[in-house]
């Protein structure tokens, strides 16, 4: 970029005075003064609401304190489809029903591609990118070893990720499931969910996203797109906090033909029968195993119901404007010292992140936590910028653009 360029962006005080989603920022904690400059790594875990600290302590004193066992009957036992059905509702574009809360995003997972592997007798083909989160790849490796089915890898571009082309010769009658992730972990590329769920379909196989990067920064519309199953997790741009549980889609049409291999009392149609064999639930419930993480769901609610006042449009318009901030700043100040930018530079093939490449940015990002400056690193070289729309300022994303580029400066 030129000077003259240069002299035209917008400077981030400008951005953030026209920014109408600005106000938002005030709803999310954040630490004392002068402990902490720019967090650009909500991707990874999002920043906490100012509301969860009186949430929780409602939830230990008003509803566990009080209703003590009551509870479960009065309200927890349905959490796990009530909460579903919300994310399903402002974030997934899912009808109610398909939606439910539990597990990790691993477990989920496990259980929704062994259930569309167990479902296909004669389809024993696991389709999945070899640049997917390690997570999913271990799972599919586990259940093609239990199953005895064969693993069919995508060779993508790891600076994008997989487009439909990519999955032609990988397709056929024996396609159990396709696995990809909707916003890959790394170069942060944004899937054709819609053309790529079509053309799996037609090969007669199910289709699985991961939406773990993109739920809360980029719509989604599983129902719309005939998406057969998906996984998320609620830690990263739905603010549930370390740890909180994952939630699984079943399109309504697939509830009944997959059984999910976990079998547990609570996914059972009678939990509290003490039956002398499993009989699963109908529909979603079917898809839980264990005693919900009732706790563990609390802070994503009121995170959903702030993406809900604002709208799903407005936090993916908020964040193209945040990526192309900071691919902007990139390419100025860290380009020219030797780094590389390996995210699209297509907004529409881009969700929340973008991430540079350089030999240092090991030492360079340690280094930038103890300043107080948290970008994350991913081996072997791509230190990732997140840019979460409701949290992250336009100030926030050059502080930490213009320190990364001192910290890189002071090792060359
Ligand atoms: C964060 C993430 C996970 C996390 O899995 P857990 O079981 O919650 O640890 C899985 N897949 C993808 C694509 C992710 O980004």
């Amino acid at each position: 970029m030129n000077s003259a360029q240069q002299t035209q962006r917008p400077t981030s005080a400008e951005l953030d005075a026209a920014d109408p989603l600005a106000g938002q920022r005030e709803a999310f904690y954040s630490p004392a003064e002068g402990q902490l400059t720019a967090y650009l790594d909500g991707n990874s875990l999002g920043r906490p609401l100012k509301a969860t600290s009186a949430k929780l302590a409602s939830f230990v004193e008003d509803a566990w304190g009080s209703r003590l066992i009551r509870g479960w009957d009065e309200q927890w036992m349905d959490e796990p489809t009530t909460v579903g059905d919300r994310i399903g509702a402002v974030t997934l574009g899912a009808a109610a029903g398909q939606v439910t809360v539990g597990d990790s995003t691993s477990v989920m997972l496990y259980k929704l591609i062994r259930a569309a592997v167990d479902a296909q007798p004669g389809r024993d083909e696991i389709v999945v990118d070899r640049d997917n989160f390690p997570t999913d790849r271990f799972i599919i490796e586990g259940i093609a070893a239990e199953k005895g089915a064969t693993i069919k890898w995508v060779a993508s571009n790891p600076a994008s990720g997989v487009r439909t082309t990519d999955l032609e010769g990988l397709l056929s009658e024996r396609t159990a499931v396709v696995v990809l992730s909707h916003v890959a972990y790394r170069s942060g590329f944004l899937a054709d969910a819609a053309a790529i769920t079509a053309r799996v379909k037609e090969s007669g196989a199910l289709m699985l996203w991961d939406v773990c990067h993109s739920v809360g920064s980029v719509p989604l519309e599983l129902d719309a797109w005939g998406v057969d199953l998906a996984v998320g997790c609620t830690y990263k741009y739905l603010n549930g906090g370390p740890g909180s549980p994952a939630f699984a889609y079943v399109n309504a049409s697939q509830q009944d033909r997959l059984q999910q291999p976990i079998w547990g009392w609570m996914g059972a149609d009678n939990p509290f029968g003490m039956t002398e064999s499993y009989t699963p639930a109908t529909g979603i419930r079917s898809f839980i195993t264990g005693t919900p993480p009732v706790l563990a769901m609390q802070p994503l609610k009121d995170m959903v119901e702030l993406i809900a006042s604002v709208g799903m449009d407005a936090v993916r318009e908020k964040s193209i404007k945040l990526t192309d901030y900071a691919a902007a700043l990139a390419e100025d100040m860290l380009v020219p010292l030797g780094a590389e930018i390996v995210s699209p530079r297509n907004t529409a093939e881009r969700g929340s992140h973008i991430t540079v490449d350089h030999p240092l940015f090991g030492d360079v990002t340690r280094t930038l936590w103890d300043r107080g400056i948290i970008p994350d690193f991913r081996p072997p070289h791509g230190l990732r910028i997140g840019l979460s729309p409701l949290s992250t300022s336009y100030a926030e994303v050059e502080l930490g653009v213009t320190a990364i580029r001192d910290a890189l400066a002071e090792l060359l």
